[in-house]
């Protein structure tokens, strides 16, 4: 099985992908560990890419798109799943035509969709523990003392990650990219919905029932 998992920062990739990972047996390829894998190795893509990090550009899309051929070559015969790639309708082309070459194509991709107010309450309440990195929720996962870490009783601070502004910012820039790219695999009808504003439990039993009917088929 080849498959692409998209959904907005908050959406809760990381837990489904993991989960999927785990049920099918399938490679976790994640741009953002494969970038940091091929850095930390110091090949002559990590090298490249660096370049561009240091001058606080964005990785162009040829260096990417070189990098994710090569881990999906990687792949076991149970297939792959990419998480954060392809972010553009020219990486998805890319790996169309890299695919095809070889006989294989996207079975499907997989979109967490989430309203994004939910998204910003979930990610502007988060609180961090600045000494040992704990993460607290101002609602979902208060700690035993209201503003202090339980295991050390630090003062807990808002990363500025999760910042309103810097939040609201990441979801535009994520819709603006994400929906050329649900239209472009919408052509070929291999888009599936999840809504992701359940508990994972349940986006999981659902992702769960459609995988299991892609394999029948
Ligand atoms: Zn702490």
């Amino acid at each position: 099985m080849r498959l692409v998992l998209l959904g907005a920062p908050g959406a809760g990739k990381g837990t489904q992908c993991k989960g999927i990972v785990n049920r099918y047996h399938l490679l976790h390829l994640s741009s953002g560990d494969i970038l940091r894998r091929e850095r930390a190795a110091g090949t002559e893509l990590g090298k490249k890419a660096q370049q561009y990090m240091d001058s606080g550009a964005l990785v162009p899309d040829e260096i990417i798109i070189e990098m994710m051929a090569e881990a999906i070559k990687e792949a076991p015969p149970a297939g792959f799943i990419l998480d954060g790639f392809p972010r553009t309708v020219n990486q998805a082309e890319a790996l169309d035509q890299e695919r095809n070459g070889e006989g294989q194509k996207i079975d499907a991709v997989l979109n967490l969709k989430i309203d994004d107010k939910v998204v910003a309450g979930r990610m502007t309440g988060r609180r961090s523990c600045p000494k040992c990195g704990a993460v607290y929720h101002i609602d979902n996962l208060k700690p035993r003392k209201a503003g202090v870490c339980d295991r050390d009783g630090t003062k807990l601070v808002q990363r500025s990650d999760d910042g309103p502004e810097v939040v609201a910012h990441r979801l535009e820039t994520y819709h603006r990219q994400t929906e050329p790219l649900v239209e472009y695999y919408n052509d070929n009808g291999i888009v599936y919905d999840f809504d992701a504003d359940r508990d994972p439990e349940e986006v999981k039993a659902a992702i769960f029932e459609t995988l299991g009917s892609l394999v029948r088929t």
